[in-house]
């Protein structure tokens, strides 16, 4: 037998269970504990005591100030920092109140709200979390309290990103107590898992520092293909180089400190990009900690005279990059997307599977938009990356199983190929890594659903919030079909009747009949499958703009109110801030794109021109011949080159007046090839080139 060896350091800059013993009565401690642990409501009496306490250890740790933080809409972490500071009769004091601890009142007008708080209005307040523990964030000389926190406008509406994921965690709740409770369960925890794998690239800071495009919109806009980029396949799984291994390692103490269980890391497929996956966690802390993985691969990068680079596609040609979110539920601890062994489980996996499958035909629009932004745009349907239009992966055993449900048994008896449910049991399906099919946006992983959709800078919150509403609906739905047939009640655990089963098998066949469109086990990249796809109805929203009017759909505003992840007006009012935030970051790219265009290139390829145009004047006036085929080939290439470039300037200038997004897209391409094709005919090229920026050792 192994002996499994504890980490010391683990969690210890968390105030986590072993904090909370260590620094609270025994009482309390255990008060708070069923808080964050069983998710019990919080007692708002011992605040005092738990503020007193958390002040003590982060003190401990060296903190002098304290700090809300949260997850407004612009998609970042946010935190003001306020000391513990008093002067009391004179006297410099450390304090921290319950109050302190419970809510903040931060003047936070300033962020996105989407028309929720207008600015005479504009308080919103902060509200404590505490099934995400707080933690020290340290700072070279000093450190801070970290408090994790919802931020709510004073009406109560939701202005972040955590609100709506504990509101859609609710609703799956109550849903799948509602199904266990029919299949005879007595009432136990409901819990989520994510497992959020985060891909990311490094760039010297130097080649950062000359880029403005990466300074402004964390990816390249011009830069022509490297010879050698990712077509060898040598990057993937490749040894990793000592600099970068030792940036993983600082990265990975870091968020061992903080409780984060880091897990795996590896070179991914473009050069230059990396991969680290954490151990799965409750859904959300493994939220709220794949915010702080993305903070702390920012500043240990720092260290190194690099730059994280978590835009979804930095460069051009080579893979994007994405965040994997591994997802799954359990009752009573149990994964319900593990299949179980005998025909009691597996009939609770088939229902869930059913559920899911039902959730992500009915919703694929949601899937879609919850993964929607500027910055995935290049990714979604792009090379090694899931495309546009959301389909689920099986496997080939899970897949027939499913079809045989679809088939039904008709008549008396079973017909061959068909399977019932409480009766037959499902083969053992593989968990191997190997077996896996990585096109699809969605995909069952053995006991999990790999959503591979989201890109690497999202907040996971938003994938996930939509994810457990939807399945909140289709359990909720079975779940009442079946109450219905009247089957239910009669059994005891672990026992139930046939005719249970074969209602159960009969709403099962005919959700599967009505969704499994939705199912598609080949390869997803194939431009074929697009078509299969349109075919089958699938929607397929090729970029933000498309995506975003679900959000306006009758239909989908009602289905956030009944499960109350979203009222009417929080819905409308994220609508407007997604419209808002990615016309505003195409913005950007648009002016950034124009002036590194007028302000470097142009210049740089005139003085090319120029001195082109000189030597080839001078040679024919000194009648010279040598060359000058050349020189006027250089001439012609570079002359036409500038004429092309000065009107494409003008282009996306007059689109950028036009506030014309999808003409400012066009213009920027239109653009970008002129200019790529010049890197190759200017010696002083004024940016950092692909074959500089993608090889860092
Ligand atoms: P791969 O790259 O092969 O998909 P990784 O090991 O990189 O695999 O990532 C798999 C992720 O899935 C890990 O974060 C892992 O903890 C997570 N995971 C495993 N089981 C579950 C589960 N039941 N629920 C959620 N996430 C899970
Ligand atoms: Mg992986």
């Amino acid at each position: 037998m192994e002996e499994a060896k504890k980490v010391t350091d683990f969690g210890s800059d968390i105030f986590g269970a072993e904090a909370i013993r260590q620094y609270l009565s025994k009482d309390t401690a255990k008060k708070l504990l069923s808080t964050i642990e069983k998710g019990e409501k919080l007692d708002p009496s011992i605040a005092g005591e738990v503020a007193h306490a958390m002040k003590h250890w982060a003190m401990d740790r060296g903190a002098t100030h304290y700090t809300h933080w949260f997850l407004p809409m612009t998609g970042s972490t946010a935190e003001k920092h306020d000391s513990f500071l008093e002067i009391k009769d004179g006297e410099p004091m450390m304090t921290f109140s319950g109050k302190n601890l419970i809510v903040g009142e931060p003047d936070a007008s300033s962020f996105p709200s989407g028309g929720i708080r207008s600015t005479f209005e504009a308080r919103g307040y902060t509200a404590w979390d505490p099934t995400s523990p707080a933690f020290i964030k340290r700072h070279g000389n000093g450190a801070t309290l970290c408090i994790p926190t919802a931020f709510c406008a004073y009406t109560g509406e939701a202005l972040d990103k955590k609100t709506p994921l504990l509101r859609s965690m609710q609703a799956l709740d109550k849903s799948l107590k509602h199904l266990m409770g029919l299949f005879a369960k007595a009432p136990a925890h409901v819990g989520c898992t994510l497992g959020a794998e985060q891909e990311y690239f490094l760039v010297d800071k130097k080649y950062w520092e000359q880029r403005p495009d990466l300074i402004m919109t964390g990816r390249t806009l011009f830069g022509a293909p490297s010879a050698k980029g990712q077509q060898l396949e040598d990057h993937y799984f490749g040894t990793i180089p000592n600099r970068i291994l030792s940036f993983m390692n600082d990265v990975e103490k870091e968020l061992w400190r903080l409780g984060i269980p880091a897990k795996t890391r590896h070179n991914e497929v473009a050069p230059a990009q990396f991969e680290l996956a954490p151990q799965f966690e409750e859904l959300n802390l493994a939220s709220d900690h794949n915010m702080l993985v993305m903070d702390v691969l920012r500043n240990v990068a720092e260290k190194y005279g690099m730059k994280c680079l978590l835009h979804e596609k930095p460069y051009a040609g080579v893979n994007g990059s994405g965040k994997h979110n591994n997802w799954s539920v359990s009752y009573g601890g149990k994964n319900l997307l593990d299949p179980g062994t005998n025909p009691s489980d597996n009939a609770i996996f088939l229902t869930v599977l059913t559920a899911i499958i039902e959730a992500v035909d009915k919703h694929a629009d949601l899937l879609r938009v919850s993964v929607a932004g500027a910055g995935n745009d290049h990714r979604l349907g792009a090379n090694e990356a899931p495309p546009a239009v959301i389909s689920i992966y099986l496997g080939d055993q899970l897949a027939e199983v499913v079809e045989r449900i679809e088939k039904g048994t008709s008549g008396k008896g079973k017909k061959a190929g068909s399977l019932s449910i409480g009766v037959d049991i499902l083969p053992a399906l593989p968990k191997d890594a190997t077996d896996r099919n990585r096109t699809s946006p969605f995909a069952f992983t053995g006991n999990k659903f790999e959503f591979r959709a989201p890109g690497s800078s999202v907040c996971c919150s938003g994938p996930m919030t939509v994810l457990n509403t939807i399945v909140a609906e289709s359990i909720e739905r079975i779940a009442c079909e079946l109450e219905a047939s009247g089957t239910c009640g009669k059994a005891k655990p672990g026992e139930h009747t046939t005719a249970f089963h074969k209602a159960l098998q009969n709403i099962l066949q005919t959700s599967l009949k009505e969704h499994s469109r939705v199912v598609f086990n080949g390869n997803g990249y194939d431009a074929d499958w697009l078509a299969e796809a349109a075919k089958r109805g699938l929607p397929n929203a090729a970029n933000t703009t498309e995506a975003l009017k679900a959000l306006t759909k009758k239909e989908n505003i009602a289905l956030f109110k009944k499960y109350g992840v979203f009222s009417d007006r929080e819905l409308k009012s994220r609508h407007e801030i997604f419209v808002e935030d990615y016309e505003t970051r195409v913005r950007i790219e648009g002016v950034c794109a124009r002036d590194i265009a007028s302000e470097m290139i142009l210049p740089a390829v005139k003085k090319e021109y120029a001195s082109s145009l000189a030597a080839f004047a001078q040679a024919e006036t000194l009648g010279v011949a040598a060359g000058t085929a050349a020189l006027k080939a250089d001439v012609t290439t570079l002359g036409s080159g500038l004429d092309k470039l000065g009107s494409e300037i003008a282009a996306l200038d007059a689109a950028l007046d036009a506030h014309d997004n999808a003409a400012i897209i066009d213009a920027m391409a239109a653009m970008r090839s002129t200019v790529d094709s010049l890197e190759h005919k200017v010696a002083a090229w004024p940016l950092p080139k692909y074959r500089e920026m993608l090889f860092l050792y």
